[in-house]
């Protein structure tokens, strides 16, 4: 049956060609994201995980007070994670894990898989790919 000759095929491979610009511009979008990110991958996502639990529990105030409590315990770099959290969206501690781990989870692949790993046993080295360098700022106290 070729009833649908010339309406539906130019259509479709018309959008299939759409999708696929936009697969490039967002994987470009993602490495950008990747390579901003203020800590290695596991580390955030112990710290989302750390923040989850606590507003679980505790309602969010709209503050980053948990965040803050995760990264100083952590010894990370506050303002360039706090920074970092701010400029994707996430104000406060429901915030950043509404938006900000919204854009890391799109960002990394496979992301959920990720076991949560803590500062102190990331010693080693990055574990994965490690286009993610370690934050070249100095402490302050
Ligand atoms: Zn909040």
């Amino acid at each position: 049956m070729s009833l649908c000759n010339g309406g539906l095929m130019p259509n479709k491979r018309e959008k299939a060609h759409r999708k696929e610009i936009l697969h490039a511009v967002r994987e470009d979008e993602r490495r950008k994201v990747r390579n901003s990110l203020p800590a290695a991958v596991p580390v955030l996502k112990a710290l989302f995980s750390y923040v989850d639990l606590q507003v679980r529990s505790v309602e969010c105030d709209h503050t980053l007070r948990h965040v803050r409590d995760f990264i100083r315990s952590q010894g990370l770099p506050e303002d360039a994670v706090v920074g970092w959290l701010k400029n994707n969206g996430g104000y406060c501690d429901c915030e950043a894990l509404m938006n900000a781990e919204q854009v890391v989870q799109e960002a990394v692949p496979g992301y959920d898989d990720l076991a949560p790993t803590l500062v102190g046993s990331v010693n080693s080295g990055p574990p994965n790919s490690g286009n993610s360098g370690p934050p070249k700022e100095p402490h302050k106290r």
